[in-house]
């Protein structure tokens, strides 16, 4: 589905299917926010609870695993929004809607890329 880490391919390699279509637009980091920040700030809690550690140790801990849940999550999650999106044929994936006809330019310039 991705040509680069989070670029879409304009159509799939396998089956052709439209992916341009999608507008996943700030959608995919809204999501990865609100599911690392919940994850890091209830393991924090915890562990302050739990061992009342030096700073140093939240700091090594929480910032590195913040970053690496985020970047293992973008993607994963961008392409389950636009599964989602073609699934319930949202914008142009409803062959009946006027976004159908819409090339890969018109919805690049309507994701404002
Ligand atoms: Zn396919």
């Amino acid at each position: 589905m991705f040509r680069a880490f989070l670029t879409v391919n304009n159509y799939c390699p396998v089956c052709h299917e439209a992916l341009y279509h999608h507008r996943a637009d700030d959608a995919p980091p809204y999501v990865v926010i609100t599911i690392v920040g919940h994850i890091i700030v209830g393991g924090m809690l915890f562990v302050e609870k739990a061992y009342h550690p030096e700073l140093w140790v939240h700091v090594v801990l929480w910032i590195p695993l913040t970053i690496v849940m985020s970047l293992a999550m973008l993607p994963n999650i961008k392409g389950t929004l636009i599964g989602i999106q073609w699934a319930l044929r949202m914008h142009g994936f409803d062959p009946n809607s006027p976004e159908a006809l819409e090339s890969p330019r018109d919805a690049e310039a309507a994701r404002g890329e």
